[in-house]
Protein backbone atom coordinates (compact mmCIF):
# COMPACT_ATOMS: atom_id res chain seq x y z
CA UNK A 1 0.00 0.00 0.00
CA UNK A 2 1.17 3.43 -1.04
CA UNK A 3 2.31 6.33 1.88
CA UNK A 4 -1.08 7.72 3.50
CA UNK A 5 -1.56 10.58 1.34
CA UNK A 6 -4.93 11.99 0.02
CA UNK A 7 -5.26 9.55 -2.45
CA UNK A 8 -4.39 6.27 -1.07
CA UNK A 9 -3.40 3.04 -3.54
CA UNK A 10 -3.78 -0.49 -2.53
CA UNK A 11 -1.94 -3.70 -3.72
CA UNK A 12 -4.68 -5.91 -2.37
CA UNK A 13 -7.92 -5.23 -0.79
CA UNK A 14 -10.81 -7.89 0.35
CA UNK A 15 -14.35 -7.16 0.40
CA UNK A 16 -15.89 -9.33 2.59
CA UNK A 17 -19.81 -9.39 1.72
CA UNK A 18 -20.28 -7.77 -2.02
CA UNK A 19 -23.83 -6.45 -2.36
CA UNK A 20 -24.76 -2.68 -2.83
CA UNK A 21 -22.32 -0.74 -0.97
CA UNK A 22 -18.90 -2.74 -1.16
CA UNK A 23 -20.01 -3.76 -5.40
CA UNK A 24 -20.30 0.17 -4.99
CA UNK A 25 -16.96 0.79 -4.17
CA UNK A 26 -15.05 -2.02 -5.79
CA UNK A 27 -16.53 0.35 -8.73
CA UNK A 28 -15.19 3.21 -7.41
CA UNK A 29 -11.62 1.88 -6.40
CA UNK A 30 -10.84 -0.18 -9.97
CA UNK A 31 -12.75 3.48 -11.58
CA UNK A 32 -10.18 6.04 -9.95
CA UNK A 33 -7.03 3.31 -10.01
CA UNK A 34 -7.10 2.76 -6.30
CA UNK A 35 -6.23 -1.16 -6.23
CA UNK A 36 -4.09 -3.50 -8.44
CA UNK A 37 -6.24 -6.44 -7.12
CA UNK A 38 -9.92 -7.36 -5.42
CA UNK A 39 -11.18 -10.23 -4.08
CA UNK A 40 -14.47 -10.68 -2.93
CA UNK A 41 -16.28 -13.43 -0.11
CA UNK A 42 -19.74 -13.87 0.79
CA UNK A 43 -21.39 -17.33 1.93
CA UNK A 44 -23.05 -18.33 -1.37
CA UNK A 45 -21.68 -18.78 -4.75
CA UNK A 46 -25.18 -17.42 -6.33
CA UNK A 47 -23.29 -13.63 -5.07
CA UNK A 48 -20.30 -14.56 -5.58
CA UNK A 49 -20.77 -15.37 -9.61
CA UNK A 50 -22.76 -12.29 -9.94
CA UNK A 51 -19.93 -10.18 -8.33
CA UNK A 52 -17.22 -11.70 -11.15
CA UNK A 53 -19.55 -11.07 -13.94
CA UNK A 54 -19.88 -7.83 -12.99
CA UNK A 55 -16.49 -7.58 -13.05
CA UNK A 56 -16.09 -6.28 -8.86
CA UNK A 57 -13.64 -8.33 -8.21
CA UNK A 58 -10.83 -10.33 -9.78
CA UNK A 59 -10.58 -13.48 -7.47
CA UNK A 60 -13.93 -15.09 -5.16
CA UNK A 61 -13.80 -17.02 -2.12
CA UNK A 62 -16.43 -18.42 0.58
CA UNK A 63 -14.01 -18.36 3.35
CA UNK A 64 -12.91 -14.79 5.03
CA UNK A 65 -9.99 -16.25 6.20
CA UNK A 66 -8.88 -16.94 2.75
CA UNK A 67 -10.12 -13.80 1.62
CA UNK A 68 -8.31 -11.39 3.71
CA UNK A 69 -4.57 -13.10 3.26
CA UNK A 70 -2.41 -11.06 1.66
CA UNK A 71 -4.64 -7.96 1.72
CA UNK A 72 -3.35 -4.43 2.28
CA UNK A 73 -7.30 -3.30 3.29
CA UNK A 74 -10.32 -5.05 4.11
CA UNK A 75 -13.87 -3.90 4.08
CA UNK A 76 -16.38 -5.31 6.04
CA UNK A 77 -20.05 -4.87 4.27
CA UNK A 78 -22.26 -7.76 5.36
CA UNK A 79 -25.34 -6.86 7.33
CA UNK A 80 -23.95 -5.29 10.99
CA UNK A 81 -25.38 -8.24 12.66
CA UNK A 82 -22.68 -10.92 11.48
CA UNK A 83 -19.84 -8.13 11.74
CA UNK A 84 -18.47 -9.97 14.08
CA UNK A 85 -18.77 -13.81 12.94
CA UNK A 86 -16.80 -12.34 10.30
CA UNK A 87 -14.44 -10.41 12.13
CA UNK A 88 -13.70 -13.82 13.81
CA UNK A 89 -13.73 -15.93 11.00
CA UNK A 90 -11.01 -13.54 9.16
CA UNK A 91 -9.13 -12.62 12.07
CA UNK A 92 -6.56 -15.69 11.88
CA UNK A 93 -5.57 -14.66 8.01
CA UNK A 94 -5.04 -11.14 8.46
CA UNK A 95 -1.45 -10.48 7.93
CA UNK A 96 0.81 -7.49 10.10
CA UNK A 97 -0.35 -4.13 9.28
CA UNK A 98 -3.72 -4.54 7.10
CA UNK A 99 -6.31 -1.95 7.49
CA UNK A 100 -9.97 -3.21 8.32
CA UNK A 101 -12.69 -0.56 8.28
CA UNK A 102 -16.51 -1.62 7.79
CA UNK A 103 -19.50 0.07 6.16
CA UNK A 104 -22.32 -0.91 8.73
CA UNK A 105 -25.15 1.73 9.50
CA UNK A 106 -24.44 1.46 12.97
CA UNK A 107 -21.07 2.42 14.54
CA UNK A 108 -21.14 1.64 18.26
CA UNK A 109 -22.55 -1.54 18.31
CA UNK A 110 -20.18 -2.88 15.49
CA UNK A 111 -16.77 -1.76 16.88
CA UNK A 112 -17.80 -3.94 20.26
CA UNK A 113 -18.18 -6.89 18.47
CA UNK A 114 -15.17 -6.81 15.63
CA UNK A 115 -12.17 -5.32 17.81
CA UNK A 116 -12.23 -8.07 20.51
CA UNK A 117 -11.49 -10.55 17.35
CA UNK A 118 -8.78 -8.48 15.50
CA UNK A 119 -5.22 -8.63 16.22
CA UNK A 120 -4.38 -5.43 15.46
CA UNK A 121 -7.58 -3.83 16.74
CA UNK A 122 -5.57 0.21 16.32
CA UNK A 123 -6.17 -0.54 12.30
CA UNK A 124 -9.88 -0.53 12.80
CA UNK A 125 -11.78 2.29 11.17
CA UNK A 126 -14.97 2.30 11.44
CA UNK A 127 -17.13 4.17 8.78
CA UNK A 128 -20.58 4.52 7.20
CA UNK A 129 -21.32 5.77 3.98
CA UNK A 130 -24.27 7.73 4.24
CA UNK A 131 -25.96 6.49 0.81
CA UNK A 132 -27.35 3.84 -0.25
CA UNK A 133 -31.00 2.71 -2.38
CA UNK A 134 -34.13 0.04 -1.96
CA UNK A 135 -31.82 -2.52 -3.94
CA UNK A 136 -29.73 -4.79 -2.20
CA UNK A 137 -27.16 -7.52 -4.13
CA UNK A 138 -24.21 -6.93 -6.73
CA UNK A 139 -26.13 -6.60 -9.40
CA UNK A 140 -27.09 -3.18 -7.30
CA UNK A 141 -24.04 -1.83 -7.04
CA UNK A 142 -22.87 1.73 -9.26
CA UNK A 143 -19.89 3.69 -8.76
CA UNK A 144 -21.21 7.50 -8.96
CA UNK A 145 -23.04 6.02 -5.50
CA UNK A 146 -21.27 8.21 -2.93
CA UNK A 147 -20.64 10.98 -4.74
CA UNK A 148 -21.76 14.54 -2.87
CA UNK A 149 -23.40 12.15 -0.21
CA UNK A 150 -21.50 12.37 3.72
CA UNK A 151 -19.14 9.25 4.88
CA UNK A 152 -19.13 9.12 8.67
CA UNK A 153 -15.52 8.01 10.05
CA UNK A 154 -15.83 7.12 14.08
CA UNK A 155 -12.07 6.24 14.77
CA UNK A 156 -12.20 5.41 18.93
CA UNK A 157 -9.29 6.45 21.25
CA UNK A 158 -6.80 3.84 20.06
CA UNK A 159 -7.53 4.00 16.67
CA UNK A 160 -4.36 4.88 14.52
CA UNK A 161 -4.71 8.33 12.74
CA UNK A 162 -2.50 6.91 10.14
CA UNK A 163 -5.22 4.08 8.91
CA UNK A 164 -7.81 6.89 9.28
CA UNK A 165 -6.16 9.16 6.97
CA UNK A 166 -6.16 6.01 4.49
CA UNK A 167 -9.77 5.63 5.15
CA UNK A 168 -10.63 8.86 4.96
CA UNK A 169 -8.59 9.67 1.11
CA UNK A 170 -10.22 6.16 -0.21
CA UNK A 171 -13.85 7.83 0.47
CA UNK A 172 -12.54 11.04 -0.50
CA UNK A 173 -11.57 9.94 -4.27
CA UNK A 174 -15.17 7.85 -4.14
CA UNK A 175 -16.44 11.80 -3.99
CA UNK A 176 -17.80 11.75 -0.74
CA UNK A 177 -17.23 14.43 2.20
CA UNK A 178 -15.93 12.86 4.48
CA UNK A 179 -16.50 13.67 8.58
CA UNK A 180 -15.54 11.88 11.90
CA UNK A 181 -17.51 11.60 15.46
CA UNK A 182 -17.87 8.94 17.99
CA UNK A 183 -19.46 6.30 17.60
CA UNK A 184 -22.19 6.77 20.18
CA UNK A 185 -22.86 10.28 18.36
CA UNK A 186 -23.40 8.93 15.15
CA UNK A 187 -25.81 6.22 16.34
CA UNK A 188 -28.07 8.91 17.68
CA UNK A 189 -27.90 11.15 14.88
CA UNK A 190 -28.63 8.59 12.39
CA UNK A 191 -31.29 6.60 14.36
CA UNK A 192 -33.49 10.14 13.94
CA UNK A 193 -32.12 11.25 10.54
CA UNK A 194 -32.47 7.42 9.23
CA UNK A 195 -33.87 4.88 11.51
CA UNK A 196 -36.44 6.63 12.70
CA UNK A 197 -38.41 7.76 9.26
CA UNK A 198 -37.75 4.12 8.25
CA UNK A 199 -39.54 2.48 10.82
CA UNK A 200 -42.47 5.36 10.00
CA UNK A 201 -41.96 3.87 6.41
CA UNK A 202 -42.38 0.55 7.63
CA UNK A 203 -45.35 0.88 9.78
CA UNK A 204 -47.64 3.30 7.40
CA UNK A 205 -47.07 0.32 4.87
CA UNK A 206 -48.00 -2.34 7.31
CA UNK A 207 -51.04 -0.31 7.84
CA UNK A 208 -52.05 -0.44 4.51
CA UNK A 209 -51.40 -3.92 4.09
CA UNK A 210 -53.84 -4.30 6.88
CA UNK A 211 -57.05 -2.76 5.71
CA UNK A 212 -59.67 -3.98 3.85
CA UNK A 213 -59.07 -5.71 0.17
CA UNK A 214 -61.08 -2.97 -1.65
CA UNK A 215 -59.43 0.06 0.54
CA UNK A 216 -55.99 -1.34 -0.44
CA UNK A 217 -56.71 -1.38 -4.27
CA UNK A 218 -57.45 2.94 -3.93
CA UNK A 219 -54.84 3.01 -2.32
CA UNK A 220 -51.93 1.72 -4.57
CA UNK A 221 -54.34 3.37 -7.01
CA UNK A 222 -53.85 7.30 -5.95
CA UNK A 223 -50.41 6.28 -4.39
CA UNK A 224 -48.77 9.14 -6.10
CA UNK A 225 -50.71 11.25 -2.72
CA UNK A 226 -47.58 10.46 -0.78
CA UNK A 227 -47.76 6.74 -0.46
CA UNK A 228 -45.52 6.20 -2.99
CA UNK A 229 -42.32 7.59 -1.12
CA UNK A 230 -43.21 5.47 2.03
CA UNK A 231 -43.31 2.20 -0.01
CA UNK A 232 -39.87 2.97 -1.63
CA UNK A 233 -38.43 3.38 1.82
CA UNK A 234 -40.05 0.28 3.11
CA UNK A 235 -38.89 -1.78 0.37
CA UNK A 236 -35.47 -1.56 1.72
CA UNK A 237 -33.55 -4.48 2.47
CA UNK A 238 -35.53 -6.39 5.31
CA UNK A 239 -32.32 -8.71 6.94
CA UNK A 240 -29.98 -4.83 7.30
CA UNK A 241 -32.95 -3.17 8.75
CA UNK A 242 -33.80 -5.74 11.36
CA UNK A 243 -30.08 -5.82 12.03
CA UNK A 244 -29.97 -1.92 12.48
CA UNK A 245 -33.18 -1.75 15.34
CA UNK A 246 -31.91 -4.76 17.48
CA UNK A 247 -28.66 -3.05 17.18
CA UNK A 248 -29.25 0.86 17.76
CA UNK A 249 -32.33 -0.09 20.04
CA UNK A 250 -31.81 2.74 23.27
CA UNK A 251 -30.93 5.45 20.44
CA UNK A 252 -34.08 4.21 18.44
CA UNK A 253 -36.40 3.98 21.38
CA UNK A 254 -35.31 7.33 22.81
CA UNK A 255 -36.14 9.30 19.19
CA UNK A 256 -39.50 7.35 18.59
CA UNK A 257 -40.53 8.62 22.32
CA UNK A 258 -40.06 11.89 21.15
CA UNK A 259 -41.77 11.44 17.71
CA UNK A 260 -44.60 9.42 19.60
CA UNK A 261 -45.15 13.08 21.68
CA UNK A 262 -44.97 15.06 19.09
CA UNK A 263 -47.41 12.69 17.28
CA UNK A 264 -50.04 12.60 20.04
CA UNK A 265 -49.54 16.76 20.42
CA UNK A 266 -51.01 17.25 16.25
CA UNK A 267 -53.38 14.92 16.73
CA UNK A 268 -54.63 17.01 20.03
CA UNK A 269 -54.36 19.89 17.40
CA UNK A 270 -56.24 18.33 14.59
CA UNK A 271 -59.34 17.46 17.49
CA UNK A 272 -59.26 20.79 18.48
CA UNK A 273 -59.46 22.48 15.59
CA UNK A 274 -56.09 24.14 15.91
CA UNK A 275 -55.27 25.65 12.49
CA UNK A 276 -52.80 28.18 13.22
CA UNK A 277 -50.63 25.27 15.11
CA UNK A 278 -51.06 22.82 12.36
CA UNK A 279 -50.02 25.67 10.14
CA UNK A 280 -46.84 26.91 12.00
CA UNK A 281 -45.66 23.31 12.39
CA UNK A 282 -45.78 22.67 8.80
CA UNK A 283 -44.63 26.26 7.74
CA UNK A 284 -41.69 25.17 10.11
CA UNK A 285 -41.38 21.51 7.87
CA UNK A 286 -41.30 23.43 4.44
CA UNK A 287 -38.44 25.18 5.31
CA UNK A 288 -36.09 22.30 6.55
CA UNK A 289 -36.75 20.69 3.41
CA UNK A 290 -35.43 23.40 1.59
CA UNK A 291 -32.81 23.26 4.15
CA UNK A 292 -31.99 19.99 3.02
CA UNK A 293 -31.91 20.80 -0.72
CA UNK A 294 -29.42 23.85 0.53
CA UNK A 295 -27.30 20.91 1.50
CA UNK A 296 -27.53 19.24 -1.40
CA UNK A 297 -28.28 16.15 0.42
CA UNK A 298 -31.68 15.75 -1.70
CA UNK A 299 -31.63 13.59 -4.67
CA UNK A 300 -34.63 12.36 -5.82
CA UNK A 301 -36.55 13.02 -8.67
CA UNK A 302 -38.69 15.56 -6.98
CA UNK A 303 -35.90 17.92 -6.60
CA UNK A 304 -34.50 17.60 -9.77
CA UNK A 305 -37.83 19.11 -10.96
CA UNK A 306 -38.06 22.01 -8.06
CA UNK A 307 -34.41 22.91 -9.53
CA UNK A 308 -36.01 22.47 -12.41
CA UNK A 309 -38.46 24.81 -11.85
CA UNK A 310 -36.45 27.46 -10.26
CA UNK A 311 -34.11 27.50 -12.72
CA UNK A 312 -36.82 28.73 -15.31
CA UNK A 313 -37.94 30.86 -12.98
CA UNK A 314 -41.52 29.61 -11.82
CA UNK A 315 -41.80 29.56 -8.69
CA UNK A 316 -43.19 26.60 -8.63
CA UNK A 317 -44.55 24.70 -5.20
CA UNK A 318 -42.25 22.06 -3.65
CA UNK A 319 -44.73 20.11 -1.53
CA UNK A 320 -46.38 17.39 -2.30
CA UNK A 321 -49.75 16.37 -3.71
CA UNK A 322 -52.50 16.79 -1.10
P1 LIG B 1 -26.38 -6.31 0.47
O1 LIG B 1 -26.48 -5.67 -0.86
O2 LIG B 1 -27.47 -7.21 0.93
O3 LIG B 1 -25.00 -7.16 0.53
C1 LIG B 1 -24.62 -7.88 1.66
C2 LIG B 1 -23.47 -8.80 1.29
O4 LIG B 1 -23.05 -9.52 2.45
C3 LIG B 1 -23.81 -9.85 0.24
O5 LIG B 1 -22.68 -10.05 -0.57
C4 LIG B 1 -24.09 -11.10 1.05
O6 LIG B 1 -23.83 -12.25 0.24
C5 LIG B 1 -23.13 -10.94 2.21
N1 LIG B 1 -23.61 -11.52 3.49
C6 LIG B 1 -24.84 -11.47 3.99
N2 LIG B 1 -24.91 -12.06 5.20
C7 LIG B 1 -23.67 -12.49 5.45
C8 LIG B 1 -23.10 -13.19 6.55
N3 LIG B 1 -23.84 -13.58 7.60
N4 LIG B 1 -21.77 -13.49 6.48
C9 LIG B 1 -21.04 -13.12 5.40
N5 LIG B 1 -21.53 -12.45 4.34
C10 LIG B 1 -22.82 -12.15 4.38
O7 LIG B 1 -26.17 -5.24 1.63
P2 LIG B 1 -25.71 -3.71 1.51
O8 LIG B 1 -26.90 -2.87 1.25
O9 LIG B 1 -24.52 -3.62 0.63
O10 LIG B 1 -25.32 -3.44 3.03
C11 LIG B 1 -24.07 -3.85 3.53
C12 LIG B 1 -23.73 -3.02 4.76
O11 LIG B 1 -23.76 -1.65 4.40
C13 LIG B 1 -24.70 -3.19 5.92
O12 LIG B 1 -23.97 -3.26 7.11
C14 LIG B 1 -25.52 -1.92 5.89
O13 LIG B 1 -25.89 -1.56 7.21
C15 LIG B 1 -24.55 -0.92 5.31
N6 LIG B 1 -25.17 0.18 4.56
C16 LIG B 1 -26.21 -0.07 3.73
C17 LIG B 1 -26.80 1.00 3.04
C18 LIG B 1 -27.97 0.78 2.12
O14 LIG B 1 -28.71 1.72 1.81
N7 LIG B 1 -28.18 -0.41 1.64
C19 LIG B 1 -26.28 2.30 3.19
C20 LIG B 1 -25.17 2.50 4.01
C21 LIG B 1 -24.62 1.41 4.69
P3 LIG B 1 -24.36 -13.70 0.66
O15 LIG B 1 -25.82 -13.56 0.97
O16 LIG B 1 -24.08 -14.55 -0.54
O17 LIG B 1 -23.56 -14.09 1.83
Amino acid sequence: MSAPTERPHFGRVAMIGIGLINGSLALVMRREGLVDEIIACARTEATLSKARALGLADRTTTVPRDAVAGADLVVIGTPVGASGAVAEAMAPGLGPGTIVTDVGSLKAEVIRAVVPHLPEPSRFVAAHPVAGTEHSGPEAAFASLFERRHCILTPIEDTDPEAVRVVAGLWRAAGSMVETMTPEHHDRVLAITSHLPHLIAYTIVATVADLENHLQAEVLRYAAGGFTDFTRIAASDPIMWRDVFLHNREAVLEMLGRFTEDLAALQRAIRWGEGDKLQELFTRTRAIRRGVIAEGQAYDRHVLAEEAARKDGDGADAGGSP
